[in-house]
């Protein structure tokens, strides 16, 4: 026969509960409280803990916010100010959300981590991703420019790059169009950072002075993310998600889509946890060569001593450029690649790994870049000129020459 506790264990578990609320509000900088629920970790990852920097990015975006509505800023060919502003936002809380669920599902579910539990204990004064009271300090003032420089770059391309922010249109498209075409400006970014990593790794300057900060973590945290030397994310956001969207451009729908996804990709990458918890690896792990969450993994467990699995995402690179390594992962989630002999389909790149031949392929990527840019210049001057003579051209030009018929016309689709 079943029994009521007595009064004196409820009063110890109201005790408990108080306890695990007052260890779950204190950031895990050294070490994760044992025995807590799901939602306790949630509270406890919510906000930066630097607060210079909250208060950085929280001022910022409202003084952006409050200027594009009073003025109603919006260049020709781009979407409004105003909706920049709010779609960082949106970009914002996404980050903050999926961290946060990232790192829960890390603490309640030791079993799914991809690195052995014994490889966390803590040695000396380390924080959880193994990095010193020096590093920590560093990366905070990093983390600062970081905001600063990004912030700064989508205005100057918003007011520089017409149309780099797309108008929203009526589209005529169709989805599996859209889909496609999103999964192509995925691998042209996939590209660009590839040979950008590729180069961090293989110039030894810029190994020591910009990307040996993001290697500080060996077992990477969803925090860990964006904690890299502020020029790492200057470059890879011009390399990467500029270039992408100046070759293959999406349309304003999927512009956001693919700045979600890639939030979300970039945090599950360096989770620390291997499986279906993560997402986006999930659903894109159907796609030739995909890259999971435990590749990233190995690449930060392996240091420098790591010049393998440069990929941001999509993986293909790593396999077409002979650079993929599988790393350790939790039974179930290796992708068929994983099973595969290692290099039976790839090139031999080793020619771009010397410390000045590793930026060929960039030069050549910005030269198609540049002369992509070049074009749609050349077509805007063209209709303008048209228009001048009363052509009557109602085309207008962004990037290449794809852009031409998915713009003002579509606008006019009843
Ligand atoms: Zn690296
Ligand atoms: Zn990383």
């Amino acid at each position: 026969m079943k029994t009521r506790d007595p009064p004196e264990k409820e009063v110890s578990g109201k005790q408990a509960d108080v306890s695990k609320d007052k260890l779950s509000s204190q950031p895990y900088i050294t070490h994760i409280p044992e025995n807590l629920n799901m939602s306790h970790h949630f509270s406890s990852l919510l906000l930066s803990c630097d607060p210079v920097a909250t208060v950085l990015e929280v001022t910022s975006l409202s003084t952006l916010s409050v200027v594009s509505w009073l003025y109603r800023v919006q260049v020709q060919g781009s979407m409004s100010l105003l909706e920049l502003a709010i779609g960082m936002w949106v970009l914002g809380v996404v980050r903050r959300l999926y961290n946060n669920y990232l790192e829960a599902v890390y603490c309640t579910f030791p079993l799914y981590r991809t690195q052995p539990i014994k490889e966390h204990m803590l040695r000396g004064e380390r924080d959880l991703v193994g990095r010193d009271r020096e590093q920590l300090a560093a990366i905070v003032t990093q983390d600062r420019l970081t905001f600063i420089s990004q912030f700064s770059l989508d205005l100057f391309v918003y007011f520089s790059l017409p149309g780099f922010y797309p108008a929203h249109t009526i589209t005529t498209t169709s989805a599996l169009r859209r889909v496609i075409q999103l999964v192509l400006n995925h691998y042209v970014m996939s590209f660009g950072m590839y040979w950008t990593h590729r180069a961090l790794h293989k110039n030894l300057w810029l190994w020591r002075n910009i990307h040996s900060v993001h290697h500080w973590s060996k077992h990477p945290l969803s925090r860990t993310t964006y904690q890299d030397h502020w020029l790492d994310n200057f470059g890879n956001a011009i390399v990467g998600h500029i270039f992408a969207q100046i070759l293959v451009p999406l349309d304003a729908q999927m512009f956001w889509v693919s700045r979600v996804l890639r939030v979300c990709e970039s945090l599950e990458k360096h989770s620390g946890v291997s499986g279906y918890f993560n997402l986006v690896h999930s659903v894109q792990r159907w796609l030739p060569f995909a890259q999971m969450p435990h590749h990233h993994d190995w690449h930060h467990e392996g240091h420098k001593g790591c010049n393998y699995t440069f990929s941001s995402l999509g993986g293909l690179w790593d396999c077409v450029f002979g650079t993929r390594k599988t790393g350790r992962a939790a039974r179930g989630v290796q992708t068929v690649w994983d099973e595969m002999e290692q290099g039976r389909y790839s090139f031999d790149t080793k020619y771009f790994d010397g410390i000045y031949t590793c930026f060929i392929p960039l030069f050549a990527l910005s030269g198609v870049v540049v002369n992509s840019l070049q074009c749609s210049l050349e077509g805007r001057t063209k209709v303008r000129r048209r228009r001048i003579k009363g052509a009557g051209c109602r085309k207008h030009q962004h990037f290449g020459k794809s852009q031409i018929s998915n713009t003002q016309e579509e606008v006019s689709v009843p």
